[in-house]
């Protein structure tokens, strides 16, 4: 190893939930470099534009360097005081609901973990949400009704070793990028794999797909509806797995065959011929995975969506194998994270749930807490909301900028501006939301932060610093933890660093939770702090270490996993080792190779038949033994461990007006990030893309009398926005696409998420962010 290899420290990329490895160096005048980690199983040395881009965006020139309060700057003890005494007293006065704590998916899992426990176990509340809610509540609720928790029960090889992937409301290619690559060069290996492009627009993604489906907006339900109607009628199903592992299909197909082919035709906005070519190539297919996120979850009827995809899988018994399963990935770099350790306002931690008084006096033991929240708190939309009538008094924004990033943006920054008491930690000083803020608190930044992140495939891994903390900068769990402790809870909050609270948040995961049906799943990782030093990028459920834990002894029980024992290679076929989450899976002909020992007749990742190398490894055959023992009678996380078919029934259907006749879609743009704070530093990430816009269909454009590169107005009934008019023929007459980066520091009048109104899914909570009614003029 050379000197300049030595110098590079491994950590993950901040942006999207791909989660790739990046090394990163600091030269010795100052200059920072990156490139992929070509050991990270995520990425294997890929980075996208904007992982490629990182060492540009690390400027001091924006940073908030030094607490403030009210405008003046101020020590930290004073600032530290003045929150824990304001948040007290409203408690005292006002009630534990009248604060919050809205969070954010770029919060490490020890930063959650620790605002997670101070909100929800010490201030008695569950207001504590996160910007993850705009991400994938839906996957998460769907995920909930169908397997019991909180499960994605694939990996990133499942979409290399697929014959058919369906991507469906994804823009892979802008999105996750890395996660597009590793799907192109499997296809290009393989050219027999075909890969559908369900999304209302022609992305750069359909340049891979073999079929793109240009669906209406909100036509997924019915999609998949007719999807699975069809599987059935042409004798497509796998009924031996639906008997044996999942209950409600003769209600979820019921529901489905209420429509018929001309009425999906139509709610789809597909042709008939289309529709069949799709459905033919899924019921011929067993090697299937359907990769979706925010065109199924930022929906009115997102929940609805996710489950009637879910149906088509359990239907055909195609998931917990290699190659085949439904598959959400996450827009952020620790959703996932954020998941696990109960940032949304309706979980607990460690996947446990807020309303079984079991898991409440589970968590409440081990936290030896007052209390712990006995309700769901505010989700984000109505959080805010909260705030805008006084219910909420004391708010703490932390790592988001909900200003210009929540639907009907304009109204959640009145109502910001008239709270009590908004305190705001973040990196920035100069984003929208933290103008607001009576008391700033400066974070530390990628680069300086310590601790994990989840992927979308549940591969925990770690960021590491390589810069200084500048300024008086701190990290979010420490200025956390520091509030906690001037509240009274001295104990509780006397974590000395992120290792200690990655200890206790993997013990909470297996806390009392030997053989228990009702809660399985979580960090099962026995890490000390040596170890946690040099934890290897690795996917949970994971055996325990047998290194030193920093919690006692017996917290930390030896579970059922399956973790690979190296990394593996990028393209399929080689994929020995990758850990599917443990569910009952169906016998494919030619293709599963064993049996767990004592399953009773349940196949399970674990039943792969080892590699010489593998069956030699005593670690590998503690696994085998914890899981044939655990996974013994079945594998979903439901009372009887079967899976659920829930019976969706078609959409309501919204239809424009003649006032607001288009549906404004919001997404991303390749290289940009969120509200831009970090990727806005970068020229170079600018010159792609580098002013707002709105895509609009060619002869919607000529109707209107616009032209390419115009000035067009924007509106909604919630607002307005001044954008660049760009002509494609990718984009579906009747919608236009805008994305939802720009904010009015980098142009005037682009914040487009000011116009989409407050409608959320029922079920889940997320935000419609992808359907919003508008009329566009030329300006
Ligand atoms: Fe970062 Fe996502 Fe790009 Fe990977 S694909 S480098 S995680 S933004």
């Amino acid at each position: 190893m050379t000197n300049m290899q030595a110098a590079e420290v491994r950590t993950t990329c901040p942006y999207c939930g791909v989660g790739c490895g990046v090394l990163a160096k600091v030269a010795a005048d100052g200059e920072v470099s990156v490139r992929g980690d070509p050991d990270h199983p995520a990425n294997f040395g890929r980075l996208c534009s904007k992982g490629s881009a990182l060492a540009e965006t690390l400027g001091l020139e924006e940073r908030l360097l030094h607490p403030e309060i009210r405008g003046r700057r101020a020590g930290w003890d004073e600032a530290l005081d003045l929150v824990a005494s304001t948040f007290s007293g409203t408690i005292a006065e006002h009630g534990p609901d009248s604060a919050a704590f809205y969070v954010s998916g770029q919060l490490l899992t020890e930063d959650y973990y620790v605002a997670n426990k101070l909100m929800k176990g010490f201030i008695g509340s569950a207001n504590i949400d996160t910007n993850s809610r705009l991400c994938m509540a839906s996957s998460v609720a769907g995920h909930r009704r169908a397997f019991g928790s909180d499960t994605v029960p694939g990996t990133y090889e499942d979409l290399e070793l697929a014959d058919l992937v369906v991507l469906v409301g994804s823009n892979l290619a802008w999105c996750h990028p890395v996660l597009y690559q590793r799907i192109a060069a499997a296809k290009e290996k393989r050219p027999g794999m075909k890969v559908v492009l369900v999304d209302p627009r022609r992305t750069m993604t359909a340049d891979i797909a073999d079929l793109h489906l240009a669906i209406a907006p909100d036509g997924d339900v019915a999609l998949f509806l007719g999807l699975l109607a069809f599987l059935a009628e042409r004798e497509a199903l796998d009924r031996a797995y639906i008997a044996a592992h999942t209950t409600g299909f003769e209600e979820a197909l019921a529901a489905a065959s209420e429509l018929g082919m001309a009425e999906i035709a139509r709610r789809s906005g597909l042709d008939e011929e289309m529709l069949l070519r799709f459905f033919a190539l899924f019921a011929e297919t067993p090697k299937t995975v359907t990769v979706y996120s925010q065109g199924v979850n930022q929906s009115a009827s997102g929940t609805d969506k996710v489950n009637a995809i879910i149906n088509c899988h359990l239907a055909t018994g195609r998931i917990g194998r290699p190659g085949a399963g439904p598959f959400s990935v996450t827009g952020q770099p620790n959703a996932m994270g954020g998941r696990e350790v109960g940032g949304l306002a309706n979980m607990l931690a460690a996947h446990m749930e807020i309303e079984n008084p079991v898991h409440r006096d589970r968590v409440r033991r081990f936290w030896n807490a007052p209390t712990v929240a006995e309700k769901p708190g505010l989700k984000a939309v109505d959080m805010f909301r909260a705030v805008a009538d006084g219910r909420i008094k004391a708010l703490w924004i932390m790592a988001t900028n909900p200003v210009d990033s929540m639907p009907d943006a304009d109204v959640v920054e009145a109502a910001i501006k008239v709270c009590p008491f908004v305190v705001v930690s973040d990196v920035s000083a100069e984003a929208d939301t933290i103008r607001h803020a009576h008391v700033k608190l400066p974070a530390a930044a990628w680069g300086e932060k310590d601790g994990t992140v989840t992927n979308s495939e549940r591969r925990i891994s770690r960021q590491r610093p390589f810069l200084p903390m500048p300024g008086e900068a701190r990290p979010d769990w420490w200025i956390i933890a520091e509030v906690g402790k001037r509240m009274g809870f001295e104990e509780a909050f006397s974590h000395t660093s992120p290792a200690e609270i990655f200890a206790e948040h993997a013990a909470l995961s297996g806390f009392e939770n030997g053989g228990e049906r009702d809660f399985d799943i979580g960090v099962h990782a026995d890490v000390g702090a040596g170890a946690y030093e040099e934890l290897e990028p690795f996917q949970w459920p994971a055996p325990a270490t047998g290194s030193t834990p920093l919690w006692p002894a017996g917290h930390l029980p030896l579970k059922g996993g399956d973790q690979p024992a190296s990394a593996v290679s990028p393209i399929a076929g080689v994929a020995e080792g990758a850990t599917r989450l443990k569910l009952p899976i169906s016998p494919l002909e030619g293709e599963m190779a064993g049996r767990p020992e004592g399953s009773g007749g349940d196949f399970t990742q674990s039943s792969i038949t080892p590699t010489p190398a593998r069956r030699a490894d005593p670690l590998l055959k503690g696994e085998r033994k914890a899981a044939s023992r655990f996974f013994a009678d079945g594998g979903f996380y439901t009372l009887d461990r079967k899976a659920r078919f829930v019976a969706v029934g078609p959409t309501a259907e919204t239809r424009p007006g003649d006032e607001y006749p288009l549906i404004l879609n919001t997404g991303r743009v390749r290289d940009h990030w969120h509200t831009m704070t970090r990727t806005g530093q970068s020229p170079r990430l600018s010159q792609h893309l580098a002013e707002p816009f709105v895509e609009i269909h060619p002869a919607d454009a000529a109707r209107r009398g616009i032209g390419d590169a115009d000035i067009v107005r924007v509106s909604s009934t919630r607002g307005d926005v001044l954008v660049r008019a760009l002509l494609t023929g990718r984009q579906r007459q009747g919608s236009v696409f805008a994305p939802m980066h720009w904010t009015d520091r980098f142009s005037s009048r682009g914040r487009i998420d000011a116009l989409v109104a407050p409608l959320t899914d029922a079920i889940s909570g997320q935000p419609a962010l992808k359907h919003a009614a508008v009329r566009t003029e030329k300006f």
